[in-house]
């Protein structure tokens, strides 16, 4: 019973997993890496460092360690590649180059080793052990990868053998190939069980920047843009418009026609200010009913210009749940979040002071 139901968790995830559009795909790949790597790159190395020591079963074979010691040493080079190389460039791809680069690395050491061997029948259970580096590296690299590598990894070992003569070969192929296809297999159900960590991940980063009643970002995703003094992808020269928004009277709506229409009220606003703005611009809930709007690709006069038309709908709105009005404060942004937020709350104060239902710029 339990199998099965493994079978049916593995097999909607896997569902789900195919389902991710291309964009989707390349961010679920990327946090793999960054989750992964780390772990997957230390036992490379380490399984690197190791095997120079088998340098120790090669004498008990040869009865001298000099016709081994340079091939087993070898794996010295593969490791400053691919530290030199991970330096320069940590790009996610690249990171899973470097990886099957070292494992191969190690392979050819080896069979450089195996060369240099009176004898070489022990070769079947290095290539066996080999296929736990294929798996640990299938962390962090997709399916095509670990099937073209288990590819490559035969045809590796049938190169080797012209020239190696395995006193095992046929044996090493019988062995291998189905370790390919199930370490194939494995890695795949791997990438599902990583899937579930993403999504559940995913949800969490999105709870902890929306507001859940009106399903707008929070107040978290303002500090952040306060602290880092940025929004993402942005250019430089681009011209951002910041406005902050209050519904007039709200402690009233609130007192005449109980909390809930409050609630309803502001879920109306959120959703009307969602509907209004451009994909790349930003709805915050600021506090209670206030809400901030960060207006990209926006001049002030364009800023204000919407920002009236906003006024004028929500005052002639036939579907708002009550009727009601908001004031809204704007000003342009010169490379200060706080000093703009100061200069909308004071374009707001002055809004409020002067009648409310209006907006004011500064
Ligand atoms: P002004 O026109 O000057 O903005 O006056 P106001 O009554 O809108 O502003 P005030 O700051 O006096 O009152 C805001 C009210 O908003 C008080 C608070 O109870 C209410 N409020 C804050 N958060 C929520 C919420 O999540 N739901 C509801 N229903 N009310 C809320
Ligand atoms: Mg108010
Ligand atoms: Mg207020």
């Amino acid at each position: 019973m339990r199998i099965i139901n493994g079978i049916k968790t593995i097999l909607s995830l896997l569902r789900d997993l195919r389902a991710m559009s291309p964009d989707d795909k390349v961010d679920f790949n990327k946090s793999k890496v960054e989750y992964y790597q780390g772990i997957v790159e230390l036992s490379l190395v380490v399984a690197c460092l190791v095997s120079i020591c088998f340098i120790y079963s090669d004498y008990m074979i040869n009865g001298s360690v000099f016709p081994t010691l340079i091939p087993r040493l070898s794996v010295l080079f593969f490791i400053a590649v691919f530290f030199i190389v991970t330096h320069f460039n940590s790009s996610t791809r690249t990171m899973i180059v470097m990886d099957y680069f070292l494992g191969h690395g190690m392979c050819i050491a080896a069979s450089w080793t195996a060369y240099n061997l009176l004898d070489n029948s022990n070769s079947i259970t290095g290539i066996v052990i080999v296929n736990i580096l294929w798996l640990m590296i299938g962390f962090v690299s997709t399916t095509k990868d670990t099937v073209i590598n288990g590819i490559v990894f035969i045809i590796e070992i049938f190169i080797t053998n012209l020239f190696n003569h395995y006193t095992n070969y046929e044996q090493i192929l019988a062995l291998e190939i189905p370790c390919i296809l199930g370490i194939m297999f494995v890695n795949y159900v791997m990438s599902a069980f990583y899937f579930d960590h993403y999504t559940v991940n995913k949800k969490l980063e999105r709870a902890m920047v929306t507001d859940p009643l009106t399903q707008v970002y929070n107040r978290h995703l303002l500090e952040q843009i306060i602290s880092d003094d940025m929004i993402k992808n942005i250019s430089p020269d681009e011209c951002i418009s910041v406005a902050m928004l209050d519904i007039d009277d709200f402690k009233k709506i609130n007192d005449e026609n109980g909390h809930y229409t409050g609630d309803l009220v502001l879920m109306y606003m959120g959703g009307k200010l969602v509907k209004e703005i451009h994909e790349d611009d930003y709805v915050i809930r600021y506090g209670g009913e206030e809400f901030v709007i960060i207006l990209r690709n926006c001049k002030l006069e364009d800023a204000c210009a919407r920002m009236e038309q906003l006024r004028k709908d929500i005052e002639n709105a036939k579907d708002s749940p009550i009727s009601f009005t908001v004031s809204i404060g704007v000003s342009s942004y010169a490379g200060d979040y706080s000093k703009t937020l100061q200069d909308v709350d004071e374009a707001l104060y002055k809004a409020k002071n002067t009648g409310k239902n209006k907006v004011v710029t500064v």
